[in-house]
């Protein structure tokens, strides 16, 4: 199977999103935002071997690489609108590119992607994948505007993901609560309508791909000031307590990577405005003073995990 045939096999699906003037086939794609929208991209690169283990299942592959890339389009409040994609492949296996591409294809029917277009190479196995979304212009949540005295909130729970990991390099046996962290690993589901919710009451909001700490270290950073966290509020599933102790599940749910969660503050007023049944938690409160400061049942604390590192194992640290 040559580039050509492989492309127009597996990825050239036509779209009805009328934004989508032309997709797959010609040298560029053409594409029309409505009006009144700002365009917002990013890409994402997955490499097998650094972010996910050899002989990784194309579906889930998919799945990962579009979950992560979404994710960012979730944390500034973007609809999702198009997808490119850059592939480098060892081989043109059929077989796993018609799993790849089924997943794919039903990842972006979820979240409303029109793949337009990509790039297709030989070499060890990584993928690309660029995601352009739309948000109402001048609304984006940007990672620059907390202020001291509002609230720090999470979604959902944190730490599945790197637990999830953790089994897998263990190779542990897979019970219902295993199957669900390693689910939480493979299938991020982003926050997009939590991320549309926020538009005009988030002072400030990001995904946490990279762990809690370091993730809203971003924030403060880019805000000029500080946070108080309780780590006793830190939302953890049942699953994750199920598995592994107290110690590891708070270290985890501070700085294991890949939840894909939002992070946000949030002036203390707007809660009650926001819609009910918002899977949301906060977790403590900014500061004028810079850096994080951890407390456990009011007291202060100061982390040591350092018993693993999550760089090591499933992320580049670039
Ligand atoms: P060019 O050589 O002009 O850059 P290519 O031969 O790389 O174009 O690609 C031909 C068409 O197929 C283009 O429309 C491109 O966007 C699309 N394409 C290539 N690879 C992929 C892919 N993996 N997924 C989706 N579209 C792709
Ligand atoms: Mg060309």
């Amino acid at each position: 199977m040559g580039e050509f045939e492989l492309i127009r096999r597996f990825f050239s699906r036509q779209s009805a999103d009328p934004s989508v003037v032309l997709g797959v086939g010609d040298d560029c794609a053409v594409l029309q935002p409505p009006d009144g929208q700002q365009l917002v991209v990013s890409i994402d690169t997955l490499v097998e071997g650094t972010h996910f283990l050899p002989a990784t299942k194309p579906d889930l592959i998919a799945r990962r690489l579009l979950g992560a890339a979404v994710s960012d389009l979730a944390a500034m409040g973007a609809q999702p609108a198009w997808l490119t994609l850059a592939l480098t492949l060892p081989t043109a296996d059929s077989d796993w590119l018609s799993a790849f591409s089924e997943a794919l294809f039903d990842a972006c029917q979820q979240w409303g992607l029109s793949l337009v277009g990509g790039d297709t190479t030989r070499g060890h196995l990584a993928l690309s994948a660029q995601v352009h979304g739309f948000v109402p212009a001048g609304q984006a949540l940007l990672r620059r505007g907390a202020r001291p005295g509002d609230l720090v909130l999470v979604s959902g729970t944190l730490g599945d993901s790197r637990a999830g990991l953790e089994t897998l390099l263990k190779q542990q046996s897979v019970d219902n609560d295993v199957a669900e962290l390693q689910q939480r690993f493979y299938a991020p589901s982003p926050r997009l309508e939590l991320g549309q919710t926020l538009r005009g009451f988030a002072t400030s909001c990001i995904d946490i791909s990279d762990g809690l700490l370091a993730d809203l270290g971003h924030i403060l950073q880019a805000s000029q000031c500080g946070a108080e966290i309780n780590c006793d509020r830190l939302p953890l599933s049942a699953s994750l307590q199920n598995c592994f102790d107290a110690e590891t599940c708070r270290n985890w749910a501070l700085s294991g990577g890949e939840d894909f969660e939002l992070c946000f503050t949030l002036p203390e007023q707007l809660l009650g405005q926001l819609p009910e049944g918002l899977d949301i938690t906060p977790i403590g409160r900014i500061t004028a003073e810079t850096g994080i400061k951890l407390l456990e049942q009011g007291n202060p604390i100061s982390l040591t995990c350092t018993g693993y590192d999550h760089f090591s194992v499933s992320k580049d640290s670039l």
